[in-house]
């Protein structure tokens, strides 16, 4: 226990896996942790946790309620978890003086638009893009777009409404499918009402994941992830993610000054990053740099070690580590080979039962297999899905070797998912599409 407790404030949308395992580094380096999320302010502290009810979508409001309520005995840092919370975040450190990203660097890290515009400024390679409206329909063939093209909301996650369209007819069909989505209330609430959406070029190539840590505005890259299957389209949920990545040493380091050139370009200069790249022979093109780390269960793929500890440590605890002040340039990544999965959707409807786990658990080199999609719940697939049905670890002496084990692991899983039926209007017949 530190001889003075420091204390640091976790912005988190939802309260899960993630913070349980910054909780718990806490509590091994004697740190005081408090939340801010957004869960509904009407209820007293339902979970008994004291987290300050703000909301995200609000983000100078969500701040400044934060920041009252920490005045009186203000935090050693603050961090970010997830996506929505990280502008709140950073307008929350600036107002109480503590380190952390200028809240507009932050902002460009929201808005797709804002951040291909950044990083065409500062010359980086990117593909032809601009925002087209929602409504009324866009006719493609007056906008010029060359296929085949990318379609994206302007501030979503996790892939959800990126879709590849490769004609006028796909595109008119991908901008409908977009729009519905981005009426969904939970997404009005989440983000308020959208008008625009991105449209690019498609960039051919592979795909590569930059986690990272800024330390006084130089990138420490703490592990360069593959991405193993081909991410080609017209949806792209991700599955595998494989450390030390297979790339050739000299990709490998474009990638690392692509990723610092990507983080300096939009300002960021404190803190956790993760960074998507395509890799081509025309160079690497930056797809999008989060100022967070990786999102949700990935993190536990990941452990460090350092010459000066006798015990590995996670990604969370790094990040903690280094919030409070802590010197983490000694850390690395551990030697061994490790992947992860997460566990595609195969379908959209309601999963009725899992089988397997027990048996993709024993695959040799498989370190863990978590199921988080509840039983009897709705699932959605991509786009319009964002929720992966699980993750599975390996490690291994190779990063192949990991990823053969995700995949044997993966065979042994059976998701029985049933897919809702079109229920017909008793009066006026017409078929609603679950
Ligand atoms: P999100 O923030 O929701 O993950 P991204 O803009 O990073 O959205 O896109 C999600 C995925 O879609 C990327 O990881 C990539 O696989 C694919 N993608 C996005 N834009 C392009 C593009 N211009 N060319 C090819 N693939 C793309």
């Amino acid at each position: 226990m530190n001889s003075v407790e420091k204390s640091v404030v976790l912005f988190a949308a939802k309260l899960g896996y993630q913070t349980r395992s910054f909780a718990s580094a806490a509590r091994k380096l004697g740190v005081k942790l408090r939340y801010v999320t957004d869960r509904c302010h009407q209820l007293p502290d339902p979970w008994n946790d004291q987290a300050i009810a703000v909301r995200f979508a609000a983000e100078e409001e969500a701040a400044a309620a934060a920041i009252q309520a920490l005045r009186c005995a203000p935090p050693d840092a603050i961090i970010a978890l997830g996506d929505t919370p990280t502008i709140a975040a950073a307008y929350a450190a600036r107002g109480l003086g503590l380190p952390g990203n200028h809240p507009a660097a932050v902002q460009a890290c929201r808005n797709k638009l804002r951040m291909r515009e950044v990083f065409r400024d500062a010359g980086l390679p990117g593909p032809r893009f601009r925002a087209v409206q929602l409504a009324p329909e866009p006719e493609p063939a007056l906008l010029g777009i060359a296929y085949p093209s990318v379609i994206k909301p302007l501030s979503l996650s996790a892939s959800q409404g990126v879709m590849r369209v490769n004609s006028h007819a796909e595109f008119r069909e991908g901008v409908r499918r977009l729009a519905r989505l981005l009426q969904q209330p939970a997404l009005v609430t989440q983000q308020g009402p959208q008008s625009q959406f991105l449209v690019e070029d498609y960039i051919p190539g592979v795909e590569v994941a930059v986690e990272g840590i800024l330390l006084e505005g130089k990138l420490k890259v703490l592990a360069l992830f593959d991405k193993p299957d081909p991410l080609e389209g017209p949806f792209f949920e991700e599955t595998i993610y494989a450390t030390p990545s297979r790339l050739a040493p000299e990709t490998q380091q474009a990638i690392h000054r692509a990723a610092e050139q990507s983080a300096r370009a939009l300002g960021l200069s404190f803190g956790p990053v993760h960074a998507e790249f395509r890799v081509n022979d025309r160079g690497v093109w930056p797809l999008e740099v989060a100022p967070r780390p990786i999102g949700g269960m990935c993190a536990a793929s990941l452990a460090f070690v350092s010459a000066a500890h006798a015990e590995a440590i996670g990604l969370e605890e790094l990040i903690l580590r280094h919030a409070i002040g802590e010197d983490v340039s000694g850390w690395q990544r551990e030697p061994s080979a490790s992947a992860v999965m997460m566990i595609p959707v195969p379908r959209a409807g309601t999963l009725e039962s899992v089988a397997g786990a027990e048996e993709a658990s024993r695959v040799a080199g498989v370190t863990g297999v978590q199921i988080t999609a509840r039983l009897h719940d709705a699932i959605l697939a991509w786009p319009e899905g964002s929720s992966y049905l699980g993750f599975i670890f390996a490690k291994a002496a190779e990063p192949a070797a990991a990823e053969d084990a995700l995949r044997i692991a993966h065979s042994k899983l059976h998701f029985d998912i049933r897919q809702a039926l079109p229920v017909q209007h008793p009066v006026s017949g017409k078929i609603a599409q679950p």
